[in-house]
């Protein structure tokens, strides 16, 4: 697209297009819900069975969205506004459809989910996290039930029996990781095993954005033990002897960390390798443990919760009870920390949340900041936006942000800030970019006499009821990363909303403006008043980007308070430039992570394959002989050799693949180095991999030639074990940072940087 018409198309404008019939069609609607308000429920559940059998596709979906008002207005006693059957029409439509916090985007989400329930299709709706899926299930269950549609929820704490059985529900609500988790899972099951998620049809993405874009290079892991000896922990309890003055060095900026020379003679001597020449693959572990011992924060990246190493979430600012870091990462912190070493593992396979999306044969979703990722949804989903106006203006007000010199002067002012608010009994939400801010702000607050709750990663199990009570009269809440949270805020009453409404401090801009927008958003809901306000210091991490901000310190007047307006503009500045980044790093991934998924799609259709018993026997024969095919056969009855061929090449492919995948790792690794090298680090990539994939089969199929030369049959077939054949005795899953593989440390610095 030239870049004139991308100017002419402005976002939405084209999507506007395609759902403007239906704003024409608000009579019909109206007519046609009059049809349906006598109908009894059984009459009405007969209707929707029939609802999209006849006419024309609009007719369709005038019949649907009536219907569909009538049923929820029957069972939740709420009338969908006119804005959300818009929305349940773009979503319908395939898009992403943006409505503002607050705007009743589950309703929205679970119509649609049944219309296309109704449709014959089936349905996942997506949530940023179990609670919210299992509440929104809970809460959409009746409507569900009029239309006649089956529902279920997937949470982490079902059993793997329970699990299958939800997702044979028409509508199934789960959170990305959990439904992840179970497609990974079925990538590796047996052939006695059934396959727990059925099919990927719909998806209907809550919180579009959140899950779309910003955790969409997050990958889902899955791991199993091994008996290997573990060398990261060597190398971490090494470095946790080093000494920081003699053998650490760490870059002005605190953002890269190496060893000295003294430190490289000290680490090769105590390991007995060569850094820079054979052993590349330990110097990758010895800078993950620096990095995690000089960088890496206890309170602001993780939490020691029990004696256990307990990984802050940084996009949503709370524990990931199942994430964990990379393997040298989490045993480099262990060791710093001096807590139990956990379990280490190998990666059996992993996958993006991009790639469970692109998964779907259809997508669409909602979230309340939609158009500022327009190009990025377009880019990487092809998603069109459906903007939706609110059913009542919008009549907050957001003040100019503060700019001060220091973090100690911009918390002061947000402490007199919130002082002077909570004077008046008017309500604050106090949002944070870390663990650490919360905490000191909270303090501030306490020595003040503000008593005030704290939401952060340590609170995970009362966010619910604290953010709900947030807006009542007096309350004070100090949350980090509101984003996803995804509970409503109503005002307490008539005395709050003369007191102003709901007020939003911002503790410091986000990486993004569509971050801060989800702060704010927390204000002024469904044409509450209500305002908002953003406060910055000059030592804030998104500043460092803009170093000749610093000079601005200076200006200063005695609280701290910069006015400058060229000051404010490098604010806006260093936030746009963190957005390209996190963009170029989204383009950057992808492209590593798009062969890789192929190759994965390659392997996973060629083990179908064996496991239907419709390859491989032949081939094996063939590598066998004749004679030893029928030594065999001539000691076991005729299908014992074909099932020990399928169940010798399907461990053969899940191990070469586990191979394949150790070594894409570290080609990922080690291809910045190639940069230097000036070639171009993605063709590289390719090529390499490439030439490691071509052989896979041949590898596979000589690998289970090897094993039946030689192997004893029992009356069973052979005992794979007794051969070397092990499968993990454990196996878990877990969300790492962005870095796909293993130990990239420039991405790991990334990620855990994000506020
Ligand atoms: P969002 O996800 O868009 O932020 P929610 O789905 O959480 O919003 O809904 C916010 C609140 O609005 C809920 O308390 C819900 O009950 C209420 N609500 C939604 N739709 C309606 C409606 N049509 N009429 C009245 N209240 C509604
Ligand atoms: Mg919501």
């Amino acid at each position: 697209m030239g870049l004139f018409s991308r100017l002419l198309n402005r976002p939405g404008e084209q999507a506007d297009k395609r759902i403007g019939w239906f704003d024409r069609a608000q009579d019909s609607v109206a007519q046609r819900q009059e049809e349906y308000t006598d109908s009894t429920d059984e009459q009405l559940t007969a209707a929707a069975a029939v609802v999209f059998d006849t006419g024309s596709r609009e007719e369709q979906l005038i019949r649907f969205v009536a219907l569909a008002r009538e049923a929820a207005e029957r069972v939740l006693d709420e009338r969908p506004y006119d804005t959300q059957l818009r929305g349940l029409v773009g979503l319908l439509d395939g898009t992403v459809v943006q409505m503002l916090t607050g705007e009743g985007k589950t309703l929205v989400g679970a119509l649609a989910a049944a219309g296309y329930a109704l449709q014959g299709r089936r349905v996942h709706v997506v949530s940023v996290n179990d609670y919210l899926a299992v509440r929104d299930r809970g809460w959409m269950g009746p409507v569900f039930e009029l239309l006649g549609v089956s529902v279920s929820a997937v949470s982490g704490t079902m059993s793997q029996e329970e699990r299958r059985e939800a997702y044979r529900a028409e509508v199934v609500y789960g959170s990305v990781s959990e439904i992840g988790f179970d497609v990974l899972r079925d990538r590796f099951r047996l052939p006695d095993e059934d396959v727990r998620v059925e099919s990927r049809d719909v998806v209907i993405v809550d919180e579009a954005d959140s899950v779309l874009i910003d955790e969409a290079r997050v990958p889902l892991v899955l791991a199993g033990s091994t008996q290997k000896e573990d060398a990261d922990q060597r190398v971490a309890r090494l470095v946790a002897r080093l000494d920081p003055n003699e053998h650490i060095e760490v870059t002005d900026d605190r953002r890269a960390v190496s060893l000295t020379t003294a430190g490289i003679d000290e680490v090769e001597d105590a390991l007995d390798v060569e850094l820079y020449g054979q052993d590349a693959g330990t110097l990758a572990s010895v800078n993950l443990a620096l990095y995690a011992r000089m960088l890496v924060h206890r309170d602001v990246d993780y939490l020691v919760v029990d004696g256990a190493i307990k990984l802050i979430d940084a996009s949503r600012g709370r524990i990931a009870s199942l994430q964990r870091w990379p393997d040298g990462l989490q045993a480099a912190v262990e060791a710093k920390e001096k807590v139990e070493t956990s379990t280490s593992g190998e990666i059996l396979d992993q996958m993006t949340v991009e790639e469970l999306v692109h998964s779907y044969r259809h997508v669409c979703g909602m979230t309340g900041t939609a158009l500022a990722v327009g190009d990025d949804l377009r880019e990487f989903y092809e998603l069109e936006i459906v903007p939706v106006e609110p059913h009542e203006p919008v009549i907050r007000i957001d003040e100019v942000d503060r700019l001060y010199t220091f973090q100690e002067s911009k918390e002061r002012a947000i402490v007199e800030e919130v002082a002077e608010a909570h004077a008046f009994d008017r309500p604050v939400l106090v949002g944070t970019r870390s663990v650490a801010e919360s905490e000191s702000l909270a303090e501030r607050l306490r020595e003040r006499g503000i008593d005030c709750e704290v939401l952060n990663a340590k609170d995970d199990t009362r966010e619910a009821q604290i953010i709900a009570r947030a807006g009542e009269a007096g309350a004070v809440t100090v949350s980090t990363q509101m984003a996803g949270r995804g509970t409503d805020i109503r005002l307490g009453g008539e005395e709050v909303a003369e007191a102003g409404g709901l007020l939003v401090i911002g503790a410091g801009r986000y990486e993004s403006s569509r971050l801060d927008d989800q702060l704010r958003g927390r204000a002024g809901r469904q044409g509450d008043p209500g305002s908002s306000v953003f406060f910055t210091s000059l030592e804030d991490e998104l500043m460092s980007r803009v170093p000749e901000a610093q000079r601005f310190v200076e200006e200063g007047d005695e609280t701290g308070l910069i006015t400058s307006k060229r000051a404010a503009l490098l604010v806006e500045h260093a936030q746009r430039m963190a957005e390209g980044e996190n963009t170029a790093v989204h383009r950057d991934t992808w492209r590593f992570n798009d062969l890789m998924a192929k190759q994965r799609q390659l392997v996973l259709t060629r083990r179908d394959e064996v496991r239907d018993g419709t390859r491989g026997p032949d081939e094996v024969r063939d590598l066998l002989g004749e004679e030893r095919v029928s030594q065999i056969e001539g000691e076991q009855s005729a299908d014992v050799l074909d099932t020990a061929i399928r169940d010798i090449l399907l461990f053969a492919v899940d191990e070469r693949w586990v191979d394949h995948l150790a070594f894409l790792n570290d080609l990922r690794e080690g291809i910045h180095l190639r940069t230097l090298a000036r070639e171009k680090p993605h063709e590289a990539f390719n090529e390499e991999s490439i030439g490691a994939f071509a052989s896979f089969w041949d590898d596979v199929l000589t690998r289970a030639h090897d094993v039946l030369a030689e192997a004893d049959f029992t009356g069973e077939g052979v005992d794979l074990p007794a051969h070397g054949l092990k499968r993990p005795s454990s196996t878990w899953t877990y969300l790492t940072t962005e870095n796909v593989f293993g130990s990239d440390l420039e991405t790991v610095v990334k990620s855990l940087r994000r506020p």
